[in-house]
């Protein structure tokens, strides 16, 4: 699919996801209360009623809490000038959109209430479609604020993985790698490193053609994937290389855990249409039971060599690093 297309359906989603919005009304008294439930809910919206400034800052720091929010200025306890300055003093992704509800109309009242952090105000009494549209206003900046974030969040998706098998690129499973490798030596837990390479996959190439091949490497990396515990990290290397890594694994376990995904890699024939071939992996494998958090390159060039000496053995199999633990 291409990214743009991406971008667009994961923008889609965050909006979807959002129906029907929650809007606070904070109000302190109750005849306004039952009248801006009514509104909201007639408008399309879900009512989250505060009586008073302290459950309007509650309700706006819920996990989940509405991000639109009408605030009555005059609250007993925290006003709701003071509650603009709060929601602002603290650090957020998601935008919380903010209307003040006052009765006062002196142009320093409103400068107050805009420098306290909100966006918008309405002088009581108001006009119903006014507060509606107003409120579609703020809904319209919302949204675009969803829209940039996840388009964010997918570029950093597309950033940080293969687009062919999903796995995390080259970078990302180097960066990885550092920074399991910096806990490891902290907490003092041993770690393995993997790198696998899928043997004769020119010959897979030359017999399938290159998009045989590229349904191959989707498969295999499936298949690796299928065979690592959570706590594990795949990423692909390069071309039919991968690089595993394991944190708390050495020795035979690390052992034990390669021949697993060998195994898993190898175990079932692949299919090309209708045609059956098999594919096989050979897998350097290196580990530190005591490691240092610089030895990322090290252990990288150990599990290079180690894949080298099991291809030379006759590939499809695990051989490890000569034991620098
Ligand atoms: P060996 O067992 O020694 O690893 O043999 P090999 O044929 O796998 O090794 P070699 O490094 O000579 O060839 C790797 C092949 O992998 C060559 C390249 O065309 C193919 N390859 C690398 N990336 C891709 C890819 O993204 N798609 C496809 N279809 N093929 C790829
Ligand atoms: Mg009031
Ligand atoms: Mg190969
Ligand atoms: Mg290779």
């Amino acid at each position: 699919m291409a990214p743009d297309c991406q971008l667009a359906i994961a923008a889609q989603r965050v909006l979807e996801a959002q129906a029907p919005m929650k809007v606070l009304a904070a109000e302190d008294n109750p005849v306004f209360q039952s009248m801006l439930r009514a509104m909201l809910t007639k408008w399309g919206y879900e009512a989250v009623i505060a009586r008073d400034g302290n459950e309007a800052w509650q309700a706006l720091e819920a996990d989940d809490g509405p991000r639109l929010a009408v605030l009555d200025w005059m609250m007993p306890g925290m006003d709701g000038v003071e509650v603009c300055r709060r929601v602002r003093a603290v650090p957020r992704e998601s935008y919380v959109y903010l209307i003040l509800l006052t009765a006062r109309t002196e142009s320093q009242d409103l400068v107050e209430g805009m420098e306290a952090g909100a966006d918008d105000y309405l002088t009581k009494p108001f006009e119903a479609h006014e507060l509606r549209v107003r409120l579609r206003a703020g809904r319209r900046v919302l949204d675009l604020q969803q829209q940039l974030l996840a388009a964010q969040e997918a570029l950093r998706e597309q950033a940080t993985h293969d687009c062919l098998t999903g796995l995390l690129n080259h970078g990302a499973i180097l960066e990885t790698l550092h920074k399991e490798l910096a806990r490891s030596s902290r907490e003092q837990q041993p770690i393995a490193v993997l790198m696998a390479d899928l043997d004769r996959f020119k010959s897979i190439n030359d017999t399938h053609g290159h998009q045989g091949g590229d349904a191959a490497l989707r498969e295999a990396a499936r298949r690796m994937k299928s065979a690592i515990r959570r706590y594990d990290a795949l990423g692909r290397y390069g071309g039919e290389e991968f690089l595993f890594v394991l944190p708390g694994c050495q020795g035979a376990d690390a052992f034990t855990q390669a021949e697993r995904i060998r195994e898993a890699v190898a175990a079932e024939p692949f299919m090309a249409g209708n045609r059956a071939f098999p594919v096989t992996c050979s897998i350097g494998l290196s580990y530190r039971t005591v490691p240092a958090a610089e030895e990322a390159d090290v252990l990288v060039r150990e599990a290079d060599m180690a894949l080298y000496r099991a291809k030379d053995l006759g590939r499809n199999q695990v051989t490890m690093a000569a034991v620098m633990a």
